[in-house]
């Protein structure tokens, strides 16, 4: 539970060492106490003691929202201030079209190099995953996706373009495409890749002097005709990077 929330663990120390104290069915008692605690703890406590560590709760605004809401539930929304400031700018960015910003995994809320599994580097409140943008068949942007959990459906290489992942996948890194088991369902299978508004949600976190890097399988890369030099190939040793766009500040 610490590995996938942070503050998991701990809370469910808690509920047991309280239960014990009541000593009353205490299965039952456990689990309600550590709900009771996690919800308060996720809601109330942890956004205030974040700060300490110099991070915040992703900030929602109309057009900035998780992809799916297990983000918030568990605890996966911190960043410092300056990139919640990149969120903020992007969205100006984006003023007068339909492209909303869909956050994927953030950091977590405390300490500097506790890794949020399965991102080798989302540790330390600068990294961010962003949803790709689809559009209907007859070139609608929407802001719905393909995935539940965001991960997982790739727009693949088409047929002349430069294919990277198989070239990880046979030098052997069996993990490239390893985020195709935790889609959690596909759904939207009506709609496609957005290339016009994915590119035009790239140029506008490009404009942001605070970002660092922005990663992007490179066929997307090419496909959509970007070519800034802070858009990095992220190596092998990643997962694959045409289900979303990875983030980071300088
Ligand atoms: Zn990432």
């Amino acid at each position: 539970m610490t590995v996938i929330t942070q503050i998991g663990g701990v809370i469910y120390l808690l509920s047991l060492l309280i239960s014990i104290k009541r000593n009353k069915k205490r299965k039952f008692n456990t689990l309600v106490i550590f709900i009771g605690l996690y919800l308060l703890s996720t809601f109330l406590i942890v956004p205030l003691m974040a700060p300490k560590f110099g991070r915040e709760k992703i900030k929602h605004t109309d057009k900035i929202k998780p992809t799916n809401y297990m983000t918030v539930l568990l605890n996966r929304n911190y960043v410092r201030p300056k990139l919640n400031e990149l969120l903020n700018l992007t969205e100006k960015e984006l003023f007068g079209t339909n492209i909303k910003i869909n956050y994927l995994d953030a950091n977590f809320p405390f300490i500097n190099k506790f890794p949020l599994l399965p991102h080798l580097s989302h540790n330390d409140g600068k990294k961010i995953d962003l949803s790709l943008i689809y559009e209907t068949k007859s070139g609608t942007i929407t802001d719905k996706q393909k995935s539940i959990s965001g991960y997982g459906v790739f727009e693949n290489p088409k047929h002349p373009e430069y294919n990277q992942i198989e070239r990880c996948l046979q030098r052997g890194y069996f993990q490239y495409d390893f985020t195709k088991h935790v889609t959690f369902g596909t759904i939207n299978k009506e709609l496609v890749f957005s290339e016009k508004g994915t590119k035009r949600l790239i140029k506008s976190i490009l404009k942001n002097r605070n970002l660092g890097k922005l990663f992007i399988e490179p066929h997307l890369k090419n496909r959509m005709n970007l070519k800034n030099n802070r858009i990095r190939y992220h190596g092998c040793s990643a997962v694959r990077h045409d289900d979303h766009i990875h983030v980071q500040l300088k």
